[in-house]
């Protein structure tokens, strides 16, 4: 038996783990307690990781779609197969009817970029998609037009920080996102017991032991901050403090939050005008006061224009880039800033609206089903990544039926879940434990940063193999020649090398060094230059003049939702459990609500309002779907609000028996799609806040988790 030290990527805490390994396979995995950062923290998922590794159910042969169900084929003719579909697919309807959909793990596997600089170029094709459209491309958009750069992600001053305000996190189960910190509920009691006031903005009251929540109406963030901002604009006035030169743009702001006073928004937000006054003076007040947002913000209508909002909170009162304020974060890799296109042509016009592609390149989810039955372009085959597209993205049965549709639907996975259900072929990539790697995606949100390589710590299961070199294979295999040669012993050094050495480093150094090196962290002052971001901070560059616009309509619409609402109108926000991690750990037991399949967590009173008991099925309805799920009582709650978890619905989920044993509804067929679902500047689509109706339902609970 041997031991190797690695980290874990599921999520941006990069956990340091110690892998056991006899005779080239894996057996567990425990927490690194002498990591220098992490310190032997790690969750539950973290080591459920290893059952996944060893999960009987994962795909570890190609697998193709027959008349008679799923067979295992061997990589050749797999890929072959593949190859030939795709070049009639081109030939005939040319490069664009090819799409590549990158699922939430790429973030966490350095590699994939080689993958991609094999695939994309072959392919030809400019139609890329991303999970990333369904939680946070809005931040990378925001700071891309507001600082100049999408890696210009604030972070919390945590050390010093008086009054912290997290908003739309929940830390316990998700950790925190675009912000590193090992064991996060540690780390907020320790600011609350030295005195930091830590408030909560989310519609669930999160941790009552640890800060006061403001518990606003779901999907309503901008307004509250563009109250706060009005109120501190008309009483204390704007003091960007050091960055006072560097800012262009702050009229604009004033003018965007003019109409929204305390007591214009109360009503839409859900919270008394006197008390998001008293908030803003607070704010404006401490020395030293930061903000994180989370997925709570960034999936609503808005998420773009909420995120604008809190940059410009933190900027109008001197809270980016001060002690005890939010900073840029260090980084192993030097930031060259890119050149960004402010204006108006940024933008595309489409048959779907005006959009403005995140990252550069990719394009809503939300409108895979348009694109797929475009008449004109249609997409027609799609290579997705980790990536699970039919329970993630809104649209329910008409996404089902239209990724079902499609000439070719390959899936690169661990396992064949609901998306490569749909499709002809299920490709076993290898998992974290079977890959080198380096924690990238992290670098300049971490608390106490570091940069991390690891090797491979066991050898493939079965047949699986990196996604570079599959990729590197197809396009071969497509009579074409590969950007990277997939017999290569490994592309990291050659990817990141050149990246590491401003700092004195190397994939060698950090190997000499046992994989993991500590940064120093200036932290809050000078964190802008750091990051390379000499230029102007533009309030609001031309590219977001039509969010801001948007913001206002939408006010107006929030407005008569809110006076036009029926007693059985609920906002459903997406709840996060532990076990689950969006859809891919579902396969495993011992998930936080096994069993209950996917319940509806409502506030006590709210039940009782509508007759409805702990156990009992209601059902859940909009134009778009009707569901019906055992309903489970949270008096954490806020009144009218109802919760439930996304990623499940696996009834015909033939290759995760042990998802489809836990049964549940894909309460993502309630949420928007098409062409008037996603927000134009970060081609995010609405995932909560989403309006529902819940009445109990005439069956009885043997029957709740049904989709009707
Ligand atoms: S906190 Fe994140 S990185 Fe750490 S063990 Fe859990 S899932 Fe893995």
């Amino acid at each position: 038996m041997t031991t190797v030290k690695t980290f874990c990527r599921l999520c941006e805490v990069s956990c340091g783990m110690v892998a056991t390994v006899e005779d080239g396979r894996l057996v567990q995995v425990r927490p690194d307690h002498d990591h220098p950062v992490t310190q032997g923290f790690a969750c539950k998922n973290g080591l459920r990781a290893v059952d996944v590794h060893l999960d009987p159910d994962r795909v570890v042969r190609p697998q193709q779609r027959t008349d008679a169900g799923w067979i295992d084929v061997s990589w050749d003719d797999a890929l072959a197969g593949i190859a030939a579909r795709l070049n009639d697919i081109i030939a005939e309807h040319g490069p664009r009817s090819v799409g590549i959909f990158l699922g939430n793990p790429n973030a966490f596997n350095a590699t994939v970029g080689a993958a991609l600089m094999s695939l994309a170029p072959a392919l030809g094709t400019d139609r890329m998609f991303s999970s990333a459209t369904q939680d946070c491309t809005n931040k990378y958009v925001v700071s891309e037009l507001v600082y100049g750069s999408m890696s210009a992600q604030p972070i919390p001053d945590l050390d010093r920080t008086e009054l912290l305000m997290l908003i739309g996190t929940n830390p316990r189960v998700s950790k925190s996102s675009y912000m590193s910190v090992p064991d996060p509920i540690a780390a907020l009691r320790e600011l609350r017991d030295r005195g930091t006031r830590v408030i909560f903005v989310d519609p669930l009251d999160v941790e009552p032991d640890i800060g006061e929540c403001v518990q606003l109406r779901p999907d309503s963030d901008p307004y509250l901050l563009a109250a706060m901002l009005h109120e501190i604009h008309a009483t204390v006035g704007f003091h960007p403090g050091a960055l006072a030169d560097r800012i262009e743009g702050l009229d604009d702001v004033v003018a965007f939050v003019a109409p929204y006073s305390p007591e214009a928004v109360a009503d839409v937000v859900g919270i008394p005008a006197e008390r998001i006054r008293q908030l803003a003076h607070d704010f404006a007040a401490a020395d030293g006061a930061a903000i994180h947002a989370s997925t709570g913000l960034n999936m609503g209508r808005q998420g773009a224009l909420a995120y604008w909002l809190v940059q410009m909170l933190l900027l109008c009162t001197g809270n980016l880039d001060r002690a005890g304020g939010s900073f840029f974060g260090a980084r192993a890799f030097p930031h060259v800033p890119p050149t960004v296109d402010r204006s108006d042509a940024s933008f595309e016009d489409t048959r779907w609206g005006r959009l403005r592609r995140p990252i550069g390149t990719m394009l809503p989810s939300a409108l895979l089903p348009e694109l797929i039955d475009d008449p004109d372009e249609p997409l027609r085959a799609l290579i997705v990544f980790a990536g699970n597209p039919a329970l993630t993205v809104g649209g329910g049965d008409r996404l089902f039926d239209a990724l079902g549709s499609l000439d070719l639907l390959v899936s690169v996975d661990l396992y064949r879940n609901a998306t490569g259900e749909l499709g002809h072929y299920v490709l076993p990539a290898t998992d974290q434990f079977e890959r080198e790697d380096i924690n990238t995606f992290v670098q300049g949100v971490q608390r106490r940063p570091f940069v991390q390589w690891t090797p491979p710590v066991c050898t493939p299961e079965g047949e699986a193999r990196e996604e570079w070199r599959i990729c590197s294979d197809l396009v071969r295999a497509m009579g074409k020649e590969p950007m990277l040669d997939s017999t290569l012993e490994s592309v990291i050094p050659l990817m990141y090398d050149g990246a590491l050495a401003p700092r004195g480093l190397s994939i060698e150094a950090l190997r000499d060094a046992g994989g993991v090196v500590t940064l120093d962290e200036p932290g809050p002052g000078g964190s802008l230059d750091r990051l390379g971001l000499t230029g102007a901070i533009v309030c609001a560059p031309e590219a977001l003049r039509s969010t801001l616009e948007r913001g206002h309509a939408l006010f107006a619409t929030m407005r008569a939702e809110v006076a036009g609402e029926p007693d059985t109108r609920f906002s459903m926000i997406t709840r996060r459990t532990l076990g689950s991690i969006n859809t891919w750990m579902l396969n495993l037991p011992g998930g936080e609500e096994d069993g209950a399949g996917t319940p509806l967590w409502m506030h006590p009173d709210d039940g009782a309002r509508l007759g409805l008991v702990a156990g009992a099925v209601a059902t859940i309805s909009n134009e778009r779907a009707t569901l019906e799920a055992p309903v489970r009582f949270d008096p954490r709650l806020r009144h009218g609000v109802v919760a439930m978890t996304h990623g499940f619905g696996n009834a015909a989920t033939t290759g995760m028996p042990g998802a489809q044993r836990r049964g549940g509804v894909n309460v993502n067929a309630l949420a928007p799609s098409g062409p008037d679902a996603f927000d134009p500047v970060s081609c995010m689509q609405q995932i909560t806040g989403i309006l529902v109706d819940i009445t109990a339902a005439t069956r009885t609970g043997a029957t709740a988790g049904a989709s009707t």
